[in-house]
């Protein structure tokens, strides 16, 4: 990295502070004899705070602006990006970047889709059966998967490797379960930089492996789990100089906060009664929840959701700590078919617990099996999603029958990952589909059976 950081970084970054979510001691976000610092003295992890404007009407004419301005010609190339970016769009809450240092595919504008028996439109009916299993008259899914490499991870990635970009890094590195791993060497090509790349062995899905070499980042695969190569890149990075992007980066939590506010603006400002969302390393429980915290504190909305946050059963620290009333942060060996979820001892632990605490939230656990017969209703229904994001409608379920969530309450789930990233995993393989021969009789004969 360089020594010496370029104007815009020093400007945007004497604006930051980073404070540690353990012991609140706080660090200017630039240093003297700068180096970048993920964590606290204490070990702890740390949060950005910028200072949030003043008054907020005008924050949403100016994002309600942004989105429905149309371009000009001839076309501004610095700003038509961030200005149509789902994560930009609200950059005051975000990172106050001048507009033509922003690395943006750009990301977000996903589609908020109405799925409860109610709320989702007469002809709708393959949605419609969502709601139904989920037992919900008013639900709406937000589809993550609609990100430019098929994850929420690009949210946080723009910002991280925008970050990276203003400290002149010229490598990036993250340990991944897959999608952070293909947004990195996305977001790290455009920008022109090395990116390094660590999965754990075997516990990677082939289309995100796939999109990774694609993208020409170099691929280690570790011998052990996400949380060895977790372990392994933080220490790479301090050693070797390259700028880490794993969810220790406290700018990546700052972009993925745009899935809340995101949702706010397609629902006209009005906060739902639920959030409920997969629940793996605990970024984006930490960032969705920080998000609705801020636009209450700026009195963009009326009150903060409840939150849930679903675990897999086989991997399932955060739910363990939660039965105990927090009393102990729990790590578990994690085992599930989901893998982008399989996460023994999850790094924002301590940002996530004061969401689930101050929402009055809660955190839920659910089998691979429910995993998977909700996944197979989200594919049937038209939508798709891998894995992982189908615990969200398996925890809705499950919450729903346990009389948690009553039947009438608005609740938004989010999907995190596209049906494409997983080829493997709980639906038809190529055996069960049909042969046949090239002929209108042979085609008339499978449709009768
Ligand atoms: C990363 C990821 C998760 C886990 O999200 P956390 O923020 O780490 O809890 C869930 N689903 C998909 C598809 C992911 O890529
Ligand atoms: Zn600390």
């Amino acid at each position: 990295m360089k020594d010496t950081l370029t104007p815009a970084a020093a400007e945007t970054l004497e604006t930051i502070l980073l404070r540690c979510v353990e012991c609140s001691t706080s660090y200017p976000g630039i240093e003297a004899g700068w180096a970048p610092r993920y964590r606290c003295q204490c070990g702890g992890v740390l949060d950005v705070e910028i200072r949030l404007p003043a008054g907020a009407s005008h924050l949403r004419q100016l994002f309600d602006q942004r989105a429905a301005t149309p371009p000009t010609w001839p076309l501004n190339t610095d700003t038509m990006l961030p200005d149509h970016s789902g994560v930009w769009r609200y950059r005051e809450l975000i990172l106050p970047v001048p507009a033509q240092f922003i690395i943006s595919r750009p990301e977000g504008n996903t589609n908020l889709y109405p799925a409860g028996i109610e709320n989702c439109g007469a002809g709708r009916i393959g949605h419609r059966q969502i709601g139904h299993y989920a037992g919900l008259e008013r639900l709406f899914l937000k589809h993550e998967g609609e990100n430019p490499t098929g994850s929420f991870k690009d949210r946080g990635m723009t910002v991280g490797v925008t970050m990276a970009s203003l400290l002149g890094a010229q490598a990036v590195a993250c340990a991944s379960t897959g999608n952070t791993s293909a947004s990195l060497a996305s977001y790290a090509a455009q920008a022109g930089m090395r990116a390094i790349v660590f999965l754990p062995a075997g516990n990677v899905s082939a289309g995100k492996l796939a999109q990774s070499l694609a993208y020409g980042a170099t691929t280690i695969q570790v011998d052990g789990d996400f949380d060895a190569a977790m372990r392994l890149v933080e220490r790479v990075c301090d050693e070797l100089g390259i700028y880490l992007l794993n969810s220790l980066n406290p700018y990546r939590v700052e972009g993925q906060k745009s899935i809340g506010f995101e949702i706010l603006q397609q629902l006209n400002w009005q906060a739902p009664d639920w959030l409920v969302l997969p629940a793996g390393n605990l970024g984006n429980t930490s960032a969705i929840g920080k998000a609705f915290r801020q636009a209450y504190q700026l009195s963009l909305i009326s009150h903060m959701p409840r939150f849930a946050s679903i675990q897999a059963a086989g991997a399932n620290p955060f739910y363990r700590s939660f039965r105990q009333g927090f009393a102990k942060r729990e790590q578990v060996q994690a085992h599930t078919v989901a893998t982008a979820i399989k996460i023994g001892d999850p790094v924002s632990y301590t940002r996530a617990r004061r969401v689930i605490e101050e929402s009055n939230g809660l955190v839920e656990e659910v089998t691979d099996e429910e995993i998977l017969a909700a996944k197979t209703i989200i594919d049937r229904s038209g939508l798709g999603c891998e894995p992982a994001s189908a615990s969200t409608l398996a925890g809705i379920r499950k919450l729903v029958e346990g009389g948690v969530i009553k039947r009438g309450e608005l609740v938004v789930g989010i999907l995190t990952g596209n049906l494409l990233k997983d080829s493997q995993t709980g639906i038809p393989q190529r055996e069960e589909s049909v042969a046949v021969a090239a002929n209108v009789e042979a085609v008339r004969k499978v449709l009768q059976q």
